[in-house]
This record gives C-alpha cells, structure tokens and sequence, in this order.
C-alpha cells in the first residue's frame, strides 16, 4: 500500500462517524488513510481499497469529483444517497460510514465488499443454482424489509447495484435512486427498463411495492440468466412489462416459478409481502437456515 501525504488543503467532513473501534470521529481527511488498489470505475469516480491508518481498519473509497456531479445534476442524489445510506445498519446492506471532501473531489468511506460484484458473477457462471438464487434473495428481502420499516424504498435493486463480502453475503451498494416514503408515494421514472414495475412504465403512483417487483425480475435474472422482459426495443420491454408477459424456461422449478409470478403481478396490492415470501416454500426448502 503507498500513503497518500500529498493530500489537497482545505479537507472537510461533517458527519461524526464511529470507527472500527467505536471511537467517534467528527472530521475525516484524506491523510487518515493508506490508498491500495483500485477496485473499479463507476459512474460518477473511482472506488480504492482503503486503510484507516490509526485502526488499520479496511474500508472503500468511493471517489467523486464535484465538477462532474455538478454537471451531470446528480448534486442533489449523491447527497440523498449518503443521507439514507449513512443511517441503514443491515448486513445485507453495504456500509457508509462517513464522507468528507475537498475542492475537488467529494470521498465516501464505504464498507469494503471483498466478494466484488454479484453482477460479474453471475456472468461468469450464467446462472445461479437454485439454493444459491434463494440464499441471496432472502438476504436481499431482509434488507428492503429493514428499508420498508424505516419507510425507505429503494426503487432500483438490480445485479450492478448489489456487491458480496467474503462470506459471499450479498450487499445492496447502490442508493443513488432510494427516496424516504413516509406518507408519500412518488412518481418519478427512474430504474433500468427491464426491471421496470408496470406502475412505473405507465407513470402511475408507486410505492414500496416497486421494490417487491425488482426482486421478482431480479430472482427470474438469476434462475434464468436474462431478465424476464428482456426484448429488441424498448416499447417491446415497455409492452411485455404492462401485460405482465411471464415465461419460464423448463428448467426454472415449480416454486421457484410460483414465487416469481407472485411477485410480477400488476395489481400492487395483490404482489406478494416480504413477510409472505419468508414462508414460501422455494425459500422455506431452499435456504432453511434464513
Ligand atoms: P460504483 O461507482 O459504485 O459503481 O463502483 C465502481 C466499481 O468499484 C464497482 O463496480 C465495484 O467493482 C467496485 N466497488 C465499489 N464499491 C466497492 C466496495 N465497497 N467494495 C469493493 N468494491 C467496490
């Protein structure tokens, strides 16, 4: 690891943070950590695999440069995305432990997901097991039902937004989409197509149910390797989503088939609950020790 003592002036948080330790710590800079490896590109920066010097506690750096967020107008999501995911503590829900920037470049300490990407994984393999498909779901149901309680929905899960730990426990990374829903229900058009809900394609009201959707594509995704709607053109995608045009390859299981369509159905009331999908029998039998 090379340190990093050629850090910029003017370095400011204004978060107070807990570290490793359970130390508060209101003002983080640059020269507080060790940069390692780069792990990847994203959209908007860079990410580095971190050392915290004084804990040696292994984070990652998630760095964004402010000209950018300026324009591309994302100023206003980065900061509602730290706002929300500052306050989730879910294992399956990836930390962020504090933020702090400078002129240029705002930097997120982000909890370290040794697993790397779900999305690389999955196209390595093409498709999850059946047992390995229910372990991540139900991690992933019990994080937005976490999220659902503190009236957050997530609004965008997907394989590129969902990262893995050593344990190869899934973690949701991304809350670049998520908004607070106390009593509100917002209609904004956001997400990836094929992951879409109806209400959403047609520019209705949604809610939280959104969510219990992305994780029927999301579930199809991974037993079948592509998401269900998948088509040449959008309207095509758009078309399918609104009739709710569902189709199983054989090899895709009778449960596994059964709890899918209970979670693509068009009517949002009628879309399966989380606490309902804990007790379906594809999970129930697939991942007993939930
Ligand atoms: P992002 O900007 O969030 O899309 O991140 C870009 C890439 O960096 C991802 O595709 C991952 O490969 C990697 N990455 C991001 N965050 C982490 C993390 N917390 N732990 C490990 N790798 C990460």
């Amino acid at each position: 690891m090379k340190t990093t003592e050629s850090t910029t002036e003017q370095t400011q948080s204004t978060t107070t943070q807990e570290s490793s330790t359970g130390a508060k710590k209101s003002t983080w800079k640059l020269q507080d950590f060790e940069i390692g490896n780069y792990l990847g590109k994203g959209k908007f920066g860079q990410v580095y695999l971190a050392r915290e010097k004084r804990t040696k506690y292994i984070v990652a750096l998630k760095v964004l440069d402010k000209e950018q967020l300026k324009r591309e107008g994302v100023e206003h999501q980065i900061r509602r995305e730290i706002e929300i995911q500052s306050h989730l503590r879910h294992k399956n829900i990836l930390r962020l432990y504090g933020y702090f920037y400078d002129r240029q470049k705002v930097y997120l300490i982000l909890e370290y997901a040794a697993g790397g990407e779900l999305y690389k994984q999955l196209q390595e393999c093409k498709r999850f097991s059946e047992p390995e498909a229910a372990r991540y779901i139900t991690g992933l149901a019990k994080a937005l039902k976490y999220c659902h309680d503190r009236n957050v929905i997530h609004r965008d899960i997907k394989p590129e937004n969902l990262l893995m730990d050593s344990n190869h426990d899934v973690k949701i990374a991304d809350f670049g989409w998520s908004v607070h829903a106390p009593t509100t229900r917002r209609t904004t058009l956001c997400g990836t197509l094929d992951y879409l809900p109806p209400e959403m394609v047609e520019g209705r009201e949604h809610d939280s149910t959104v969510d219990l959707w992305c994780l029927g594509v999301l579930c199809y995704e991974f037993l079948v390797g592509e998401p269900p709607f998948m088509a040449p053109t959008q309207e095509e995608t758009f078309k399918k989503i609104k009739d709710v045009d569902l189709r199983f390859p054989p090899f895709v299981s009778i449960d596994a088939q059964d709890l899918i369509s209970r979670l693509l159905v068009k009517d949002t009331l009628q879309r399966m609950s989380l606490t309902e999908l804990f007790e379906h029998p594809w999970i129930v039998n697939n991942c007993p020790a939930q």
